[in-house]
């Protein structure tokens, strides 16, 4: 870090000024604005200089990681690039409001039906709502959709949902949101789901099953069709979970599996910026049979998040029909890449080739010795830091105990790609030798190892 704290907050000195206005020619107040509406002290402000301010800003965003700053491996989220040239586009629209007679923004409009043609090209849906803002708001729709479907036949005892243990865990909650009843379905040794454990949990009393494909350990559900038609057979329907659709993008269509209702995530599959909380987008399709009920549930106001569905619309545009198909198959090529180069010093549970991420368990030697515990996964993790990445997903799937998950976006260099393995081997023989030097990393970030717990839950976010 390059200042201590007290150069970077607590800049206060009061007198001290940043700006200069010219002279107010609004009216006085109390004039025109009643004097009860006044404010009556002056707003408590920091008082900072030009030069103090910038550089409070400038440090502040150097302390944080991001896509722009360096390789984001971050699997299950899928860090896209997030070309400049959207926030060109999207910045066109500023100046529109959602209360504006439909006739003024004919733009807008062609853009909703343009996205919805694409969409349901890409993934054999019939159509899409835009209104989910998240991929578990998508989800928690999906599941309302799967709801009405059943109710407008009379089909009321449909209050079962299946959901395979290697499941994201937003589908398992947004379920149990939905009020429905969560059943889960385990994995067999190769990670997929278990068809003969499947089949003992069907029958009358099950409303869909959520399903995501490829999984979260990065591995295509092969038995998908089988899986597709037992469900059917029992009358339920197929949801699928399509947060992490980019390397099937152009290849296969979840529609031609055999899925029902799905979401995407505009915010990870189609390349606009997420982390942080949002905005995001999850676009919910349906297959035909479930059209009539597709504007049914209201769940945001207005239109969906509209800046996220332009820049995922200036996205498809750019690349075109052919362009999204080499996406899927980059992301792959770069993650089986990474998975065969470091297979010999992080433990691969399951070695078959996978999709766009896949899953390690742990290290191989974690260099525990006499008194001295081994490295683990989130060691791993801290020293990456100290090499300039972001680190992966760690602790999740929760069917490992120390899986780390990888994705590399697929716009990543073979350079970059290569740098990152360096640095994978590097830690392992670091933790062979000396596993102290990762139980005490990170040693040159802004701060180490927070309570993540007191961050999220009790963020300290004014300057007093
Ligand atoms: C990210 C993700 C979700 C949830 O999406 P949010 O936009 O974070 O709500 C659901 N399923 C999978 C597989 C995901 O990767």
């Amino acid at each position: 870090m390059k200042y201590y704290d007290k150069l970077i907050f607590e800049l206060s000195k009061s007198g001290r000024t940043g700006y200069s206005l010219p002279e107010s020619s609004c009216p006085a107040c109390g004039e025109a604005l009643p004097a009860a509406l006044c404010r009556s002290l002056p707003l408590d402000l920091p008082e900072v200089s030009e030069p103090d301010v910038v550089r409070h800003y400038t440090n502040l965003s150097q302390m944080n990681f991001g896509v722009d700053t360096g390789f984001y491996p971050l699997g299950s989220c899928t860090m896209k690039y997030n070309p400049k040239i959207n926030e060109e586009v999207t910045a066109a629209f500023g100046g529109i409001h959602p209360l504006q007679p439909e006739a003024t923004v004919p733009g807008v409009t062609e853009i909703y039906r343009e996205m919805d043609r694409s969409l349901a090209a890409i993934t054999g849906m019939a159509h899409f709502t835009f209104l989910p803002c998240a991929g578990a708001h998508g989800e928690l729709t999906g599941l309302m959709l799967v709801r009405e479907y059943h109710n407008a036949r009379g089909d009321f005892a449909r209050t079962k949902v299946i959901v395979p243990d290697s499941a994201h865990g937003t589908n398992p909650a947004s379920a149990a949101v939905c009020g429905l009843e969560v059943v889960v379905v385990k994995s067999d040794a190769r990670g997929l789901i278990d068809v003969e454990a499947l089949k003992p949990l069907l029958g009358d009393d099950v409303a869909a099953i959520m399903m995501t494909n490829p999984n979260t350990l990065g591995l295509f559900e092969r038995e998908v069709r089988e899986i597709a038609s037992l469900v059917h057979a029992c009358g339920g329907l197929l949801y699928y979970d399509g947060a992490n659709m980019n390397p099937l993008l152009g290849v296969v269509r979840p529609g031609d599996m055999g899925f029902d209702v799905m979401h995407l995530n505009l915010h990870k599959t189609f390349s606009t910026p997420h982390g942080g909380g949002g905005p995001g987008s999850g676009p919910v399709g349906v297959a035909e049979r479930l059209v009539p009920f597709l504007q049914r549930p209201q769940v945001s106001g207005f239109h969906g998040n509209f800046g996220v569905i332009v820049r995922a619309y200036a996205y498809i545009l750019m690349l075109g029909r052919e362009n999204v198909r080499m996406a899927g198959k980059l992301a792959t090529l770069g993650a089986n890449y990474i998975k065969e180069s470091l297979k010999d010093v992080y433990k691969l549970p399951i070695g078959s080739v996978c999709k766009h991420e896949f899953v390690f368990d742990g290290l191989v030697n974690d260099g525990a010795h006499d008194d001295v515990p081994g490295a683990t996964t989130l060691d791993v993790a801290k020293r990456l830091l100290d090499f300039g990445f972001h680190a992966p997903t760690i602790y999740f799937p929760l069917l490992f105990h120390q899986a780390i998950m990888i994705e590399p976006t697929e716009t990543e260099s073979l350079e970059t790609l290569d740098a990152f393995i360096d640095v994978m081997r590097r830690i392992a023989e670091e933790a062979a030798r000396d596993p102290m030097i990762l139980h005490e990393a990170p040693h040159n970030t802004p701060i180490g190892r927070p309570d993540e717990t007191a961050a999220a839950r009790q963020p300290i976010l004014c300057y007093h």
